[in-house]
């Protein structure tokens, strides 16, 4: 079966031989105090921060799941002034629920996916929240924008859900304090990793901030991560498959290319020889990993099912689009040969 998924996604093809090589190295029964666990996690960091061009002075902290960055960043990040949260869809109106789950003063600007972000106005509390890539809706957020918002709020922390870019867009780390990703999709790893980079700013506001009841308090976090250490017990294997990965893998903006540029033959295709067109229509705006399309209720359900006889899994639309759309991840792991066969069951079938 090839995944079409945007998350979790396809894997790596290599990662059957590494989760082998994982075994038979011993690694997985070692101590994650021991010397070998610390030179193993040290030089996945360092492997991760070359290839994906993350500052020197930016921390790397491994996590469990965006979602609890989400957490992380509402309870050791944010006082009582509270955030600005900018969405389009639903990862970025989900952020914001957790986040008024767990602070006060938090607020929301809603945006029409076929629209560029706007800039907040007024007051913007303690941090400015965006979501890079929206899988929901295949929408993604520019480094103009990025550059631009920083800019203009050269003192206010910005933090970045980038789940479903890290890995497959050339991100400017430098443009805001606080970037997560989990391991399931451009990373093409199996999921139960996510991994937070956070600025020095941003450390210091947690000190100042000094929030510590939590296992996963972001200076506990931190200090730990000092030592190349996690608070828990952390899943020694998709670091170790990370590692492996981020060895194998070109610089960011080799693979970031490559997919844009597969990305508009895939469009193209869809678009010129197919029935189905892209959700978004306002190019500018379209997500470069995450591909959404439009196709009626009764055809989708037929679409899906002879892909599945065929082993090709497409994405669900997600939310108010699961019933008339259909979504394609873009994503580094899968193979271009993948999207052959994919285009060329789609032309037979429409
Ligand atoms: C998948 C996704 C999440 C949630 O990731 P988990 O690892 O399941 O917590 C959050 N934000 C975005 C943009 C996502 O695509």
């Amino acid at each position: 079966m090839i995944s079409f998924y945007p998350g979790p996604s396809q894997l790596y093809p290599q990662i059957r031989d590494f989760m082998l090589e994982a075994v038979d190295s011993g690694i997985l029964s070692v101590n994650h105090r021991s010397d070998a666990y610390i030179s193993m996690a040290g030089a996945t960091i360092a492997s991760m921060k070359r290839v994906l061009r993350i500052p020197d002075e930016y921390q790397v902290y491994f996590v469990s799941s965006a979602t609890e960055c989400w957490e992380i960043i509402a309870q050791s990040l944010i006082l009582d002034k509270g955030s600005v949260h900018l969405y389009n869809g639903a990862f970025g109106r989900k952020w914001y629920e957790y986040t008024a789950r767990l602070s006060k003063n938090c607020r929301f600007i809603a945006f029409d996916p076929e629209e560029e972000a706007p800039f907040p106005e007024g007051d913007l509390g303690e941090m400015v929240c965006v979501t890079h890539n929206e899988t929901s809706n295949a929408t993604q957020l520019s480094m103009e924008y990025a550059r631009a918002l920083r800019k203009r709020y050269p003192d206010t922390l910005i933090a970045v859900d980038a789940t479903s870019s890290m890995a497959g867009c050339d991100l400017d780390f430098e443009q805001a304090d606080i970037w997560f990703a989990s391991a399931q999709k451009c990373f093409g790893l199996p999921a139960g990793l996510a991994v937070m980079v956070c600025s020095p700013r941003a450390i210091e506001r947690a000190k100042a901030i000094g929030e510590e009841k939590h296992y996963n308090s972001l200076l506990f976090i931190d200090s730990m991560a000092r030592k190349t250490q996690t608070a828990h017990t952390p899943n020694v294997l998709n670091i170790f498959l990370l590692g492996k990965i981020m060895e194998i893998v070109p610089e960011i903006h080799v693979t970031a290319e490559r997919l844009r540029s597969r990305k508009r033959r895939i469009n193209d295709f869809f678009e010129n020889q197919t029935p189905f067109s892209s959700l978004i229509k306002n190019r500018a705006v379209q997500s470069d990993t995450v591909l959404c399309f439009n196709a009626d209720k009764v055809q989708l359900k037929e679409l899906k099912k002879k892909a599945a006889s065929q082993g090709l899994l497409l994405g669900n639309g997600y939310g108010p689009w699961a019933d008339n759309s259909f979504r394609i991840a873009n994503f580094p792991a899968i193979q271009d040969q993948d999207y052959d066969k994919l285009t060329r069951f789609i032309k037979n079938f429409s």
